[in-house]
């Protein structure tokens, strides 16, 4: 029987249609879905490997960036499916001098179709090493693009026997790219967050936790030891006639007898303690768990190691001492009540010579 040729093109293209419709709605699923991108880049980019296999029906889909998107010598592998589908370590890196017309290709954005990846001219250079151990017989690669650049490629992997691509296909892998694109950046405005929630945090000179975290963190401290009913003590340290320091040795030098404090103060407490600088020349200690008994002797070796601390600076070394307030955190009362009351000791450390400790009354 006679096919109607314009018939059959009719159903094909309403079959493409279809498929593709399909296809993007299943990604754009998968997309709206929340993730967690802290996890590795093989966690995060998975759904979207694992949907993609499953949709075209390929051996295997890997995710590669460029080492350097603006001057690109290699692509390393981030996330690929195994060929059973399930999601495995990286492979080894391409370099560009090995496979220099398939790095030409994804460079210039190109979508690589290759029904037979043996014989096209971008990807038959991986023939020997790659694509006959592998089986590989068909490939179609999409670049992935960010800000108009090629950042990298997504790779389906036929194998077995050539392949003869649909157009739909194609559209799906390029959808499936601008996915990965899309997941990427939110990991990279992820990381960004994660940078500024630190600096809020930190403080720059001495990388300790400044007054804000300090605050917060004594917040949530007091309502577990509240409830647990547990001692919660703290230290407050002044640094003693730190202006000398600076009029002698100038700014710098003060500034690296802070850094080299900060470092002494983190080398003797615990993990669980939190040190920070609560500005100028004043930090304090908060000791979870800590009877104030335990806290005074905490003070009396950060004293002493203070007093035998070498600071060299351009040539000279710099001495200091310090004066602490210990106090035991009341936990029925607001916070700054025990800062003022250790605040209060500091002063009369102070005021009894300085290189002392005092106990809050
Ligand atoms: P005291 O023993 O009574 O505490 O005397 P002091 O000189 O340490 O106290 P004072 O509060 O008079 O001086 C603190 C000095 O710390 C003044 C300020 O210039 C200096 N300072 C504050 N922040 C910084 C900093 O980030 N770096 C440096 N190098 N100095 C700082
Ligand atoms: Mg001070
Ligand atoms: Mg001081």
């Amino acid at each position: 029987m006679a096919v109607d040729v314009k018939e059959y093109e009719g159903d094909m293209s309403n079959n493409r249609h279809n498929e593709l419709t399909h296809v993007t709605q299943r990604l754009r699923r998968v997309l709206s879905k929340e993730v967690d991108v802290s996890v590795g880049h093989q966690q995060f980019l998975s759904d979207i490997l694992l949907e993609a296999k499953e949709l075209l029906n390929v051996s295997r889909v890997s995710v590669w960036l460029f080492d350097d998107a603006a001057k690109p010598s290699k692509l390393i592998n981030y996330a690929n499916t195994d060929w059973d589908g399930l999601i495995t370590g990286p492979l080894p890196e391409l370099a560009v001098q090995d496979y220099p017309n398939y790095f030409r290709a994804i460079i210039n954005g190109e979508t690589i179709s290759a029904n037979d990846a043996m014989t096209d001219a971008r990807t038959s250079e991986f023939t020997d090493g790659y694509l006959i151990p592998q089986q590989i017989c068909a490939l179609l690669d999409a670049a992935i693009f960010q800000n108009g650049l090629a950042i990298g490629v997504v790779c389906c992997e036929g194998r077995f026997e050539p392949r003869n691509w649909l157009q739909w296909e194609v559209v799906a892998t390029e959808l499936i790219a601008d996915c990965c694109s899309r997941r990427l950046l939110v990991h990279e405005l992820w990381q960004m967050q994660q940078r500024l929630t630190e600096m809020a945090f930190q403080d720059v000179l001495t990388g300790l936790n400044n007054r804000r975290y300090v605050m917060d963190y004594a917040k949530s401290e007091m309502s577990r030891h509240q409830r647990a009913d547990r001692p919660l003590s703290l230290l407050m340290i002044d640094l003693d006639r730190f202006k000398l320091i600076n009029d002698k040795y100038g700014h710098d030098g003060g500034d690296e007898v802070l850094k080299q404090f900060a470092q002494c103060c983190n080398s003797l407490v615990r993990t669980e303690d939190c040190v920070c600088r609560l500005g100028g020349e004043e930090f304090i200690i908060l000791l979870p768990e800590t009877e104030v008994a335990q806290a005074m002797s905490v003070a009396q070796r950060l004293k002493e190691k203070a007093a035998a601390l070498e600071v060299q600076y351009e040539g000279d070394i710099i001495h200091f001492t310090v004066s602490i307030g210990v106090a035991s955190v009341n936990l029925n009362m607001p916070f700054s009540q025990s800062l003022k009351a250790a605040d209060q000791a500091v002063y009369q450390a102070k005021a009894a010579g300085r290189n002392q400790i005092k106990l809050a009354l």
